[in-house]
C-alpha cells in the first residue's frame, strides 16, 4: 500500500482506496487526465477562496482605517481600542492571505 496526494483535497490517502478517507473524491477508475484536471480546479477554487478572504480582511482595515481617521477617537476609549486592533488584525490577515496565495501559486 502506497500513500498518494488526493487530487480533490491534497491530503494524503491510500492508492488502494476507492475514495479519498478525508473528503470523499471518487479515486476508483478515474484517469490521469482527470485526476489532473480536478488538481486544477481543486486549486482555482482554493485561490477564489483566498481571494475572497484577503478582500474582506482588507475591507476590515480599511473600514477601522476610516473610523480612526473620520471619528478620532480618544486613545484611552474602548472604541479606539476596537478599531485599532481591527485595523491590525485586518492588514495581519491580509498579509497572511498574499503570502498562501503564492504559496499556492508555487505549488502548481
Ligand atoms: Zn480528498
Amino acid at each position: 500500500m502506497a500513500l498518494i496526494r488526493c487530487p480533490s483535497c491534497n491530503k494524503r490517502t491510500s492508492d488502494k482506496a476507492k475514495q479519498c478517507s478525508h473528503c470523499d473524491y471518487v479515486l476508483a477508475g478515474r484517469s490521469k487526465e482527470e485526476l489532473s484536471r480536478e488538481k486544477e480546479r481543486a486549486q482555482q477554487r482554493k485561490k477564489e477562496k483566498l481571494l475572497s478572504q484577503s478582500m474582506l480582511a482588507l475591507l476590515i482595515a480599511i473600514a477601522a482605517f476610516a473610523y480612526i481617521f473620520l471619528e478620532q477617537p480618544h486613545e484611552d476609549s474602548w472604541y479606539a481600542k476596537i478599531s485599532y486592533s481591527l485595523l491590525f488584525l485586518g492588514l495581519l490577515w491580509f498579509l497572511v492571505n498574499r503570502v498562501r496565495l503564492l504559496m499556492n501559486k508555487r505549488e502548481r
